[in-house]
């Protein structure tokens, strides 16, 4: 039985299948009130400790996500319900498990993908602790076991030992989970939104999270398929290794640039800037995270960026919270996200917030070779606002003595407005056109959709159509078009980007290599 869901992180996975909703043993009553709280409070602290001793060998993104849940554990309004409900009765784990599930049900009934993803964060602690409870070691996957559930915890990811091979499939899942994030950095093959497949399936399971499927009970001929497929990714990864260092170009010979994605200034560290031909997307949002960052924030972490790139462009694009970007303190609730307050409408509307950030990139430009753009830009009106916004503040740096620097100023092209008629953009400096968004508008399909990711082709000639007339639009009145959605990291679109006459991507640091391969297969 072949099932199909959304890749999250690339690879093949051929082993047992493991389950990882197999309920925590069972847990021993105490005799009073005082004693159930007394187990909580011990069990939520061997829970923390566990945590910190995970934390202390990880990298930095697994780190980070650690102390998260280090600090929701120790933030006493998680637990408080709980104490309150073994006041009135309930057994230490039955009182977690409710309140935990209150807060869980929250973030699942959100219609934001960040705060779904997040419910996947909370069970994880809900789980530590009633381990922790019953005393339940766990039971450990088998070497190269194909983990699978309805999610899966961060924890659990990085207790798993990865070197002996094995993947994630989930029935439900985010690709923009911290899971998902921390599968792609370490290669670890993920499928999510698989939905409910059979009751309780074991045996060798087929995980090919290069097209998000996988195959269950599979015959010998299924196998023979999966083994080829897998051994022709594999090749392709070793052979794409060897372009990392090129440049790159087309077979024939024709130069492509390409410049990676970032989301944090950390982001850099495990990047040769040799690699790259610079930063094409600066994703800043990221940065706006529980607190807004204050201006001497951003302009180190974009400072830091542009100092590591040396002389190589860096494009630096302003907040694009809302959508599936949720700010707390900044983002508003709407009932339509993808089509609401968002990216530069949002900036627009707040420019206390805005003004802040507009200050920080034009005193760090200073520091390199900075490139500004703005996110779902539709009209002219908003490009011309936010040039406006920068003027000011470039004014008032110089009349306080700051030093700085007015940056090229660009536009992100992703809403059809744009792509259908880009003659009136004909004055901004330069086009990077952002394929996640400009497809699932021009599809009317949620790129976060499962249920739709049929519909959501960036090869669909509708998208393609409307990329080559931005290319050609670009070259014809001399301002340079990138491509920086994820389809410029996707070897299966880069044949048709090409085509479509874009000579200059900007993909995922992980993508690097294999868009480079791509790239020489290409005759253009
Ligand atoms: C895009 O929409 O393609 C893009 C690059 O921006 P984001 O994915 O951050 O919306
Ligand atoms: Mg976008």
């Amino acid at each position: 039985m072949r099932i199909e869901g959304i890749p999250a992180s690339a690879g093949y996975a051929e082993g047992p299948l493991f389950d990882l909703d197999r309920p925590p043993a069972a847990y021993r009553c105490k005799a009073t009130a005082a004693e159930e709280k007394a187990a909580l409070k011990a069990a939520i602290a061997r829970a923390v400790s566990r945590l910190t001793s995970l934390a202390e060998p990880a990298d930095a993104d697994a780190a980070g996500i650690l102390e998260f849940h280090i600090a929701m554990l120790e933030d006493d309004a998680l637990g408080g319900p709980a104490f309150v409900s073994i006041d009135s009765g309930q057994p230490a784990d039955a009182a977690w498990r409710a309140a935990l599930d209150a807060e869980i049900a929250g973030y699942e009934a959100s219609d934001q993908d960040y705060f779904r993803a997040r419910a996947a964060d909370l069970r994880d602690i809900r789980d530590q602790v009633l381990r922790a409870l019953s005393e339940d070691g766990g039971i450990d996957a088998p070497a190269g076991a194909i983990l699978y559930g309805m999610d899966i915890a961060p924890t659990r990811f990085l207790e798993t030992d990865w070197s002996r091979g094995g993947g994630i499939a989930l029935k439900a899942g985010s690709s923009a989970s911290h899971v998902a994030m921390l599968a792609r950095s370490r290669g670890v093959p993920m499928v999510v939104g698989l939905g409910v497949f059979g009751d309780d399936p074991t045996g060798v399971a087929l995980l090919d999270a290069e097209h998000g499927d996988i195959v269950l009970s599979p015959s010998p001929a299924d196998v023979e398929a999966f083994r080829e497929s897998s051994s022709s990714f594999a090749a392709r990864q070793g052979k794409a290794q060897t372009f990392l260092t090129q440049p790159a170009a087309t077979k024939a010979g024709t130069p492509v640039r390409v410049q990676v994605n970032i989301a944090y200034p950390s982001d850099v560290g495990g990047i040769d800037i040799a690699s790259c031909d610079g930063v094409g997307l600066m994703r800043t949002e990221f940065l706006f995270g529980k607190a807004l960052p204050d201006e001497e924030t951003q302009f180190h972490a974009y400072r830091k960026v542009l100092e590591w790139a040396g002389d190589k462009p860096v494009t630096i694009r302003t907040v694009d919270a809302g959508g599936d970007k949720p700010v707390p303190g900044f983002t508003v609730e709407e009932t339509n996200p993808f089509l609401g307050l968002r990216g530069i409408r949002l900036s627009l509307a707040r420019r206390d917030i805005f003004r802040v950030q507009i200050r920080a990139l034009l005193r760090a430009a200073v520091h390199g070779n900075l490139k500004v753009m703005f996110p779902m830009i539709a009209t002219t009106e908003e490009y011309s606002q936010a040039a406006t916004l920068f003027a000011e503040e470039q004014a008032a740096l110089a009349t306080r003595g700051v030093a700085h620097k007015l940056p090229p100023l660009g536009i992100m092209v992703e809403v059809p407005s744009v792509a259908i008629a880009p003659e009136a953009f004909a004055n901004v400096a330069f086009f990077s056109i952002g394929s996640n968004d400009l497809t699932q508008y021009v599809m009317a399909a949620a790129r976060d959709n499962a249920a739709v990711a049929n519909l959501n082709s960036v090869r669909h000639p509708a998208v393609l159509r409307l990329i080559a007339s931005v290319a050609a639009f670009g070259q014809q009145h001399g301002i340079p078009v990138s491509l920086c959605g994820d389809a410029g990291g996707d070897p299966a679109a880069i044949p048709a980007l090409l085509e479509a006459g874009l000579r200059d991507l900007s993909v995922a640091p992980a993508q690097l290599a294999m868009a480079k391969a791509a790239i020489a297969d290409v005759s253009v």
